[in-house]
């Protein structure tokens, strides 16, 4: 980047000048009206409310779909006004008024919605079928249907009004705490990292930061601090994991009914729209593909000189000079250019969306770390947040997030429920974004390094989502299965890591990450269990669609489109066999995936 260089910033005035602003009270009195409204219409309703299976009498339907369609209404609002509060935040950590704003939406308001809205929901997870279609009839909420239908599958392991009351109640201080403690351990430990360069103890985030350099000898001392940290911490951390589990089994046994037993992935399943079959042929798939990525990792460890890869190599860089030094107008070029040769769309979408400021990638002090898309829902327009330091990591992150808003872009017609898609799905049009870049990069490069660059990136790519979600998803499994019988003491949980380790890294890897459980977040989540699959899944999916491109020709942006636009409208395996006409519960259609991967990792082993 050169210092001279202006880089693009938001401009999101356009929806509110300000907190202070007349338009942002406006929202906000729309918001606390809509709530006032549901809630007097509940009272209204209260015995069609409490007889579910009674038949609705046309009146009483008539006002229970109005209320429905208000409140999607001013659920839009609301979504809006936390978009720009936490806009404002990302900005700059110390904007205090933006903070208050942002906790207060969603500590405050959000919940408020959502127990105004609690007797309607259950209503229609509860009433009879002739009810419920008779009630998604009505043009104006016709395609909330999918949405509502998908909760109905479970009304069978609903507990009675007050259980379920009993159950979020003690939630709070229960389950959703154990997660909270694990936050707040990771943000107080400290880290010692035997290093010249840190005589005093450090935070986790900074050690962490470390293992992603391209210094070696201060990444092996931050990941050993790291394990030596939570090795001090592991009777909390197993305490953590073992309750949220043990929580987890406890629900399903309650929940289960004598057809239907609730085991511990049921639930990430249904949140993901996949059926238990598709998720074991993904798994099987990658399983046999296991010696091709290996060999892949093998290659980078090459490159670091080395027979197998280090634990701290696997967010390391590559160990080349890449390209470095990069402005944003050439990074951007290099992303618009490859959008437009894969489709003129995606090439004057990434145009609009930094000559509206919808692109933010400058500098300030107090700005947020990392990346992301998001949006508002009024105005339905995306925004890209990132900061640019003028690597070449920096234009795939870009390609990735404009990816992202492409997605959101094509479905802004479209009510906001329907838009709603799962995390499996939600990485579609990142990852195809990426790909388009890469492939154009490999293609236009004038060096050997800057090839090197783009085929690390991909390798890299393929043996996080190839092995390392794999050995999280075997992991959780075996320590879920594990937990049924009692709990699991840290030695046995790290026993279980090295024997999932092992399984997906075999000798590509020098030894395994023992206290991975511990040190990994995404194990210690009270609102979600297996945060892992869908990654692989999202990224499989991606590729299988990269790979129909040609085939697809002239067709190509309006097939492409109808599927972002079903996205959030259909399970995975109605979307993939309606545009693709592929059984995702068969291997064969993730091993399609996995060769398309297998050619690429081949061209890197060459180079
Ligand atoms: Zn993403």
């Amino acid at each position: 980047m050169s210092s001279t260089e202006i880089l693009p910033r938001w401009d999101n005035t356009t929806e509110y000048p300000s907190f202070t602003s007349k338009e942002w009270a406006a929202d906000l009195a729309e918001v606390k009206s809509t709530i006032a409204k549901i809630e007097a219409n509940m009272k209204n309703f209260g015995p069609q409310l409490t007889n579910p299976q009674e038949p609705l009498p046309p009146q009483a339907l008539e006002g229970m779909q109005e209320t429905l369609f208000i409140s999607s209404e001013g659920m839009i609002y609301l979504y809006n006004l936390s978009s720009y509060a936490s806009f404002e935040f990302s900005l700059d950590s110390k904007n205090v008024e933006a903070e208050k704003m942002y906790s207060y939406l969603y500590k405050d308001l959000f919940s408020q919605f959502e127990i105004a809205m609690t007797p309607l929901n259950l209503f229609l997870s509860k009433t009879s079928d002739e009810n419920f279609e008779k009630f998604f009839k009505a043009a104006k909420i016709k395609d909330y249907k999918f949405h509502y239908s998908r909760s109905r599958l479970k009304k069978d392991h609903m507990l009675s009004e007050k259980e379920e009351e009993i159950m979020s109640t003690l939630k709070k201080d229960g389950h959703t705490s154990w997660g909270n403690l694990y936050s707040s351990i990771s943000s107080s430990a400290r880290v010692k990292i035997n290093h010249p360069s840190y005589p005093e103890p450090t935070s986790i985030a900074v050690a962490f930061g470390n293992t992603q350099g391209a210094d070696e000898s201060l990444r092996k001392a931050s990941w050993e601090g790291i394990q030596n940290t939570w090795k001090d911490h592991q009777q909390t951390a197993a305490a953590i994991v073992n309750a949220l589990a043990g929580w987890r089994h406890d629900v399903n046994h309650l929940r289960s009914t004598p057809t239907k037993k609730l085991d511990f992935l049921d639930e990430p399943l249904h949140s993901n729209r996949i059926k238990a079959e598709t998720l074991t042929a993904m798994i099987e798939a990658c399983s046999e593909y296991r010696p091709k990525i290996q060999a892949a990792a093998k290659t980078m460890a090459k490159y670091y000189g080395k027979k197998q890869l280090d634990p701290w190599d696997l967010v390391a860089p590559a160990p080349i000079k890449s390209m470095e030094g990069l402005t944003f107008k050439e990074s951007f070029r290099q992303v618009k250019d490859a959008f437009t040769h894969m489709d003129p769309t995606f090439g004057e979408f990434a145009q609009m969306m930094l000559d509206k400021n919808w692109i933010d990638m400058s500098v300030r002090p107090n700005k947020r770390n990392g990346a992301y898309c998001g949006g508002f829902s009024k105005s339905r327009s995306p925004r890209v947040f990132m900061t640019f330091a003028g690597s070449s990591q920096n234009t795939s992150t870009l390609a990735h997030e404009l990816g992202h808003a492409y997605h959101n872009w094509v479905m802004r017609d479209m009510s906001k429920i329907s838009t709603m898609y799962t995390m499996s799905l939600a990485e579609t049009a990142s990852i195809f974004a990426e790909q388009t870049l890469f492939d154009h990069q490999i293609t236009n490069a004038k060096t050997k390094d800057e090839v090197l660059d783009v085929y690390w990136s991909i390798a890299e790519g393929a043996v996080s989502l190839l092995l390392n979600i794999p050995t999280r998803f075997e992991f959780e499994k075996n320590f879920y299965e594990k937990r049924k019988a009692g709990y699991v003491n840290p030695d046995e949980l790290t026993a279980l890591m090295k024997d999932a380790y092992t399984k997906w890294y075999g000798d590509s890897l020098s030894q395994p990450d023992p206290m991975f459980w511990a040190t990994k977040l995404h194990f210690s989540i009270s609102g979600i269990s297996f945060y892992n699959f869908p990654y692989t899944f999202g990224y499989l999916f991606s590729l299988s669609l990269y790979a129909r491109k040609d085939e697809w020709g002239k067709d190509f942006s309006a097939k492409y489109t109808a599927i972002l636009r079903d996205t959030g409208m259909m399970t995975a395996e109605d979307l993939i066999q309606k545009h693709l006409g592929e059984d995702i519960t068969d291997k064969k259609f993730w091993m399609k995936a996995l060769d398309t991967v297998a050619v690429k990792l081949e061209q890197f082993n060459k180079l």
